[in-house]
């Protein structure tokens, strides 16, 4: 499956196939993103079936967040 310009078609750990879709919201959600209701949006992933792994987590706006990371957070 391609996520934007990511191809993914098997897991890097396992190499298995089986590849599944959730995303976490709620309390969970990557704030950040000015512009929206909140300044939040949903984090994705693709989980592997058959390791467990989270494979591959992403955003839908990543163009939202600031370039600028602040003193604070490093
Ligand atoms: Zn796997």
């Amino acid at each position: 499956m391609k996520i934007g310009k990511v191809e993914i078609s098997s897991c890097p750990y396992c190499e298995g196939t089986d590849i599944r879709y959730g995303y976490q919201s709620g309390d969970c959600r990557l704030y950040g993103a000015s512009g929206f209701l909140d300044n939040q949006e949903p984090i994705h992933h693709l989980v592997c079936a058959e390791c467990g792994a989270i494979i591959f987590t992403w955003v839908t706006n990543p163009r939202k967040y600031s370039k600028t990371i602040p003193e604070r957070a490093i």
